[in-house]
């Protein structure tokens, strides 16, 4: 077997055998078979596509390129979720003390930012002294002491999809069905977890910008839990604009403090409801929506999952008191309105531009080892449907001096469009797949 007849054969459309997919993986991963070979057949796919099998193939491989976490350990069903990445995607921080106050065990891995999408270990490392990183036993003893732990995700989960990523970000290849499919699978199934929901996001700020691809990503990765013998659930959710108002990651904390006090944004907490529910369903815990997602939603009424959240941040070494006054947590130095030149309705928002000027604005990463500016962000006063006057706040930037300020108030303003009419609303949620 060689990389080139592999490259060759889904150049001319043909389906790869699952001990072809076996040896790329191995050979890329052992630095056996070098980023050209690897981009070429990336490229390939990228433009013939993989078909059922293959992407399950690739994920096997993926997944078994590295640990495999056994939580046997732990008590009852375990549950992780996991967002495709979008903007002010602050859900993880809201839904999993509600899943802890609800009884649910959450063993959870996360990732930091990747491009214009924020990360939710940068989100929890902006709380003082929150740690991240912990041996597979400490990770088991914080599930099974407190219901939930977020950790960074280890080295050694999926190094394939590690390496592949890095490639795919600087290759163009990152939004190919079968890549993400695989690439978000592998490391949620290394992760041991039984039921997982997918929360695939659709729009601007996303990586599939059409809802016919989101259907199909949600629905590939589906089949690829059924195929692997785990309880996986999609819920396809919108991105055309930033979830909530906050995006940066102190902020995004802020937020999710503010709507487990029960005061913040309504889409939030829609969507957490809405994965919750599913996460319920699939674990077997509570079968009737209905149920799940009043219990849900009492877990917020009755404060339990605040002190939840108060529970895992002291847990994980963070310092409790920026739950409890949220002011003490950073905010960039420098505040400037985003001010309107246009008056109309918001017809439209590049999510994506968004993300990007926040990244700009210091809360996101350009190269992988870039420090983060934890205060830094911007919380966006109009949505899509607002009526907003000339000279009015679209939002607030938060950053570290005025020179970076400008640029960034400028490709704000620019993510933005006016109609005057005021358009049609649209979904929050688009579909469940199960
Ligand atoms: N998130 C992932 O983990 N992988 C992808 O390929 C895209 C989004």
């Amino acid at each position: 077997m060689n990389m080139y007849d592999i490259i060759d054969k889904k150049k001319n459309l043909l389906e790869l055998e699952s001990g072809e997919i076996d040896y790329f993986i191995k050979g890329y991963t052992n630095g056996s078979i070098p980023d050209y070979q690897a981009s070429a057949l990336l490229m390939a796919i990228y433009f013939a596509g993989m078909d059922e099998e293959e992407t399950l193939a690739l994920t096997k491989a993926m997944m078994n390129s590295g640990d495999v976490v056994d939580l046997s350990q732990i008590k009852g069903t375990k549950v992780d979720k996991h967002s495709t990445g979008g903007v002010g995607d602050k859900t993880t921080l809201v839904l999993i003390p509600m899943l802890a106050a609800c009884g649910i065990s959450v063993a959870k891995m996360s990732g930091r930012s990747l491009g214009h999408t924020g990360g939710t270990i940068d989100k929890l490392e902006s709380i003082r002294g929150f740690r991240t990183e912990f041996s597979e036993e400490e990770f088991i003893g914080l599930v099974n002491k407190h219901g939930a732990v977020v950790a960074s995700q280890s080295a050694d989960i999926a190094p394939a999809d590690k390496k592949l990523y890095a490639l795919r970000d600087v290759t163009a290849t990152v939004n190919s069905i079968p890549l993400i499919a695989s690439s978000v699978m592998s490391k949620k199934l290394a992760s041991g977890s039984d039921a997982i929901v997918l929360d695939v996001k659709m729009g601007s700020g996303s990586f599939s910008e059409t809802l016919k691809d989101a259907e199909t990503l949600a629905r590939t990765m589906v089949e690829i839990g059924k195929g692997m013998n785990r309880s996986v659930s999609a819920v396809i959710s919108d991105m055309n604009q930033p979830l909530g108002h906050a995006v940066g990651n102190a902020l995004e904390v802020r937020e999710a403090i503010e709507i487990l006090n029960g005061r913040g944004p309504g889409d939030i907490l829609r969507l957490c409801v809405a994965l919750g529910a599913n996460l319920m369903k699939s674990a077997g815990v509570e079968c009737d929506a209905d149920k799940a997602r009043q219990t849900l939603v009492e877990s917020i009424s009755s404060g339990r999952a605040l002190e939840k959240l108060i529970e895992i941040v002291s847990a994980q070494g963070g310092d409790e008191n920026q739950i409890y006054h949220p002011e003490l947590l950073p905010l960039g130095a420098v505040k400037k309105e985003v001010l309107s030149d246009k008056a109309g309705y918001v017809s439209d928002i590049k999510c994506n531009e968004i993300g990007m000027a926040s990244l700009m604005s210091g809360a996101g990463r350009r190269l992988k080892d870039e420090t983060i500016d934890y205060g830094a962000g911007i919380v966006v006063h109009k949505k899509l449907g607002d009526y907003v006057s000339e000279g009015e706040a679209i939002a607030t930037l938060y950053t570290s001096s005025e020179e970076r300020a400008e640029p960034v108030s400028q490709r704000i303003l620019s993510a933005y469009s006016f109609s005057s009419e005021k358009p049609e609303d649209i979904p929050l949620i688009y579909g469940v797949i199960n």
